[in-house]
């Protein structure tokens, strides 16, 4: 692999790993996707289920068992009371129903050119570093499968339809199983899509929200919002005020946030009251490159200012803690890229000033700030909790 990367042939990969009797025999179908892409090839979710089921490998997809399924529904429910799982399936066949995502991701080919990935993951799975139940533990070929990619030229600019057909094709295959369902092992099951997931550019463009991030903009014209579950960063809707009545009345009549449904919330069944918050909020760009990546670096100011880890120039500060950090990274088997990849290392410098922080409090415990300094640990323990750890 290393050398036909370093040659330039990555493309003979796939015919050395059929040559090698390591390709799954999932059929291709090629779909209209209109002038542009009018034999776009797909992986058929019925056709790539039933090559699991060949090749003994449902419990990919199969990932926990009916009891489980089944309190999942139960648990669920008061979430999506309208969900029309509930009111087609029957509490039996609700153990028989697996809760999907579905994950789109603007990510770059190996020629630094953009391409949408689309694909689903199953809920549940074997957890994650620091959490059971996720799935995210393993490679993600095992938990992540794909339905198509679509290089950005084909789509960008003028030809987001021809996106946004591909888009129909997926969300009229999911309807499918989630509506009538698929015979796997001898018994029906039904895949049902309870969200989609994604950068938070990749949810804007397939979900066409017309309220997102890019929206923040105050004075001139209409503020249509920059979020696309409640109002917030609409005239007179501050954004940044977090209290819980706040919050409240931003979510009081929101309106959907597109002109035209994308076809995801057009044709997937689910609640018609919640079809908004279909689309998850990106954690990664929102946390570990956000709020989280925030609040380490403040933590770490915070340690300086107040000269908590030895005195002299902001280099040489910032050299002391560096060299903390690595030593703890270490001991703990923490990864630090420090190139911020995937926002990593925003997890191990949490757990890290998390940890810092305990001694520093410990160390000075009459010190006139030291309730500041608690609450800085208390910010960190909430990041740090099992569960954000997704990426
Ligand atoms: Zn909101």
């Amino acid at each position: 692999m290393s050398r036909l990367h370093h040659t330039g042939h990555e493309a003979r990969l796939f015919s050395a790993f059929d040559n090698a009797g390591l390709v799954a025999q999932v059929p291709t179908v090629f779909v209209d996707c209109g002038p542009d892409a009018n034999a776009h090839p797909v992986l058929p979710l019925r056709g790539f289920l039933k090559c699991l089921e060949a090749s003994n490998k449902l419990n990919l997809v199969l990932t926990a068992s009916p009891a489980t399924y089944a309190e999942f529904w139960d648990k669920y429910r008061p979430h999506r009371p309208k969900h029309p799982c509930f009111t087609l399936r029957t509490d039996q066949e609700l153990a028989a129903c697996v809760p999907i995502l579905l994950h789109a991701d603007e990510g770059q080919t190996l020629k630094k050119k953009q391409l949408m990935i689309l694909q689903f993951q199953p809920l549940f799975g074997a957890g994650s570093s620091r959490a059971s139940g996720l799935n995210y533990t393993g490679s993600s070929l095992t938990s992540r499968f794909l339905y198509s990619v679509m290089a950005a030229r084909v789509y960008s600019k003028s030809k987001s339809e021809t996106l946004l057909n591909l888009t129909e094709h997926f969300a009229n295959e999911l309807a499918s199983l989630c509506a009538d369902g698929i015979v796997l092992g001898g018994r029906c099951y039904w895949l049902i899509p309870i969200g989609m997931k994604g950068d938070w550019p990749a949810l804007c463009k397939l979900g066409q929200l017309t309220r997102h991030f890019l929206r923040n903009k105050s004075g001139e014209g209409k503020m249509v919002g920059i979020c696309h579950m409640c109002k917030a960063g609409q005239r007179d809707q501050a954004w940044h005020i977090t209290d819980e009545q706040h919050m409240d009345t931003l979510h009081q009549d929101a309106g959907v946030p597109w002109t035209t449904p994308s076809p995801f919330t057009r044709i997937i069944p689910q609640d018609p009251d919640k079809k908004p918050e279909f689309y998850r909020v990106d954690l990664f760009h929102t946390l570990h490159k956000g709020v989280f990546g925030d609040v380490a670096a403040n933590a770490v100011v915070n340690v300086m200012d107040f000269d908590l880890m030895g005195e002299g120039s902001v280099p040489v500060k910032l050299g002391v803690i560096f060299e903390d950090l690595q030593k703890y990274c270490y001991d703990q088997s923490l990864q630090l890229h420090m190139s911020w990849f995937k926002g990593a290392d925003t997890t191990s410098l949490c757990l890290y000033l998390e940890s810092k922080y305990l001694t520093l409090i410990a160390d000075n415990p009459e010190h006139e700030h030291k309730g500041y300094f608690c609450n800085i640990l208390e910010t960190l323990k909430a990041a740090n909790v099992p569960g954000f750890d997704v990426f």
